[in-house]
């Protein structure tokens, strides 16, 4: 099933739409929000100087820190009074990005967001548990308020108490789960720990699973732990917060919302705009949004497009799943690395755990990457042989993968700092040399 008929339009319909957006919400930036004119001014164009969505790179960028520097409402392209919610991104450094909805807004958002539960088969007979954390993160009431339109059933069980959780999800029998990945598997390692049977207790068919970076090891472990059906949702809360893209059951590629939200790829360095099927950065426009359009928004996710039309019947443009921030991207001898690629890599192979720190360095004129990744609990640190396998399978899948030639060093169980935020994962050597000589 499909749930709007956006999804499905022809090539020429769907640019047509996105264009007469496009120059309505132009004009509505231009004359509404002084950065708008400022930086159109700055860059002597007019409105109706952007036609169609081939102008658009005729426009400047909007970053994260413009958002900051008009913190809290200036970005703002309607008076307080059509404002009907708030939400606010946290900031792990300074000041909180802060996103505004009108009554239009949420409307939209909960479209997409039905879009994406229909993808997963989602219909008014089920039952979903909402497991994302509730109040300023747009995780949990943007989930809520398109299960409502919908006619599902939500539970709004919010983040935490894992147990209580899992009683309401054996005694009410959600059919549909929506959490981040590493709630989902925190959830399941505990139903285990408190002796559920999962497959057997739960009635769990689909899960809707976001706003984390995750590899295809952590996915399939989700779907095969709970034994559903595994969808992601990307989105953020500057475009308008989850139901951007999801995949559809025919496609690990997500179905991009096109006709809401215009996406290009560019190169983050050039600012380039790349071909379809290259990678690079994502840049989206908001085209119907009302409070906080935003024009060419650099999310600083890295991902390719394709147009190519999905087994499903939808015709809208498809992502890759995220496969890093353009701030993590590693130069390697020329060649763009992400984190999460060698952690992709890292998942497929035996004796090896996820705890790992990539460090790149220079070796005269050359860069070097070097590895440190921490054994399995289960491989004795004194059986060499079985180590120097593991060291060359390693090697040898990340030259396969990532074209880089990789120095694997392997070392004890645990013996990478844990920290209770996130965990320092790459080390740039390079960057304080650099420093250091400029100092
Ligand atoms: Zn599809």
């Amino acid at each position: 099933m499909i749930w709007s008929k956006e999804e499905t339009l022809s090539k020429g319909d769907m640019r047509s739409l996105q264009n007469m957006r496009l120059g309505e919400i132009v004009k509505r930036v231009y004359y509404l929000v002084p950065f708008y004119k400022q930086k159109f001014d700055e860059a002597k164009i007019t409105p109706d100087a952007i036609k169609s969505v081939d102008d658009l790179k005729k426009l400047p960028f909007t970053c994260k820190k413009d958002l900051r520097d008009n913190y809290p409402y200036g970005m703002f392209a309607v008076p307080m009074g059509e404002i009907v919610r708030i939400h606010s991104s946290s900031g792990t450094t300074g000041k909180p990005t802060v996103v505004g909805y009108t009554e239009a807004d949420m409307n939209i958002w909960a479209e997409v967001m039905a879009r994406a539960f229909t993808m997963g088969g989602v219909t008014s007979q089920d039952i979903m548990q909402n497991s994302h954390g509730y109040g300023l993160f747009t995780g949990g009431l943007g989930f809520h308020a398109a299960a409502e339109k919908m006619k599902v059933a939500v539970i709004p069980s919010s983040t935490g108490f894992t147990s209580r959780q899992l009683l309401l999800l054996k005694d009410f029998g959600a059919t549909a789960l929506t959490a981040t990945p590493s709630f989902a598997l925190h959830l399941a390692e505990v139903a285990k720990n408190e002796g559920y049977d999962i497959k057997k207790d739960f009635k769990l068919k689909v899960g809707f699973f976001g706003a984390e970076p995750t590899s295809i090891g952590m996915k399939q472990e989700i779907a095969n732990v709970w034994g559903i059906d595994y969808h992601e949702i990307y989105g953020m809360s500057e475009i308008i917060g989850p139901g951007v893209a999801c995949n559809c059951k025919y496609s690990k590629l997500l179905h991009f919302q096109e006709d809401h939200f215009y996406p290009e790829i560019i190169d983050p360095e050039t600012l380039e705009v790349l071909p379809e099927g290259e990678r690079g950065e994502l840049v989206v426009t908001t085209l119907t949004k009302q409070a906080l359009p935003l024009i060419r928004y650099r999310t600083g996710d890295i991902t390719s497009i394709t147009k190519i039309p999905c087994k499903c019947g939808r015709t809208t443009a498809r992502i890759e799943s995220i496969i890093g921030r353009s701030d993590d991207m590693l130069l390697i001898g020329g060649v763009n690395v992400f984190p999460s690629q060698i952690e992709h890599v890292l998942s497929t192979i035996e004796g090896i755990t996820l705890h790992y720190q990539i460090i790149a360095k220079k070796k005269g004129y050359l860069d070097k990457l070097e590895i440190d990744i921490e054994v399995d609990e289960s491989i004795m640190t004194d059986d060499v042989a079985r180590l120097e396998n593991i060291k060359s399978k390693v090697a040898k899948a990340l030259l396969n993968n990532l074209y880089i030639n990789v120095e694997v060093k392997l070392i004890a169980p645990k013996s990478i700092e844990r920290s209770e935020g996130k965990s320092v994962r790459v080390i740039d050597e390079r960057k304080s040399s650099e420093q250091n000589r400029l100092s």
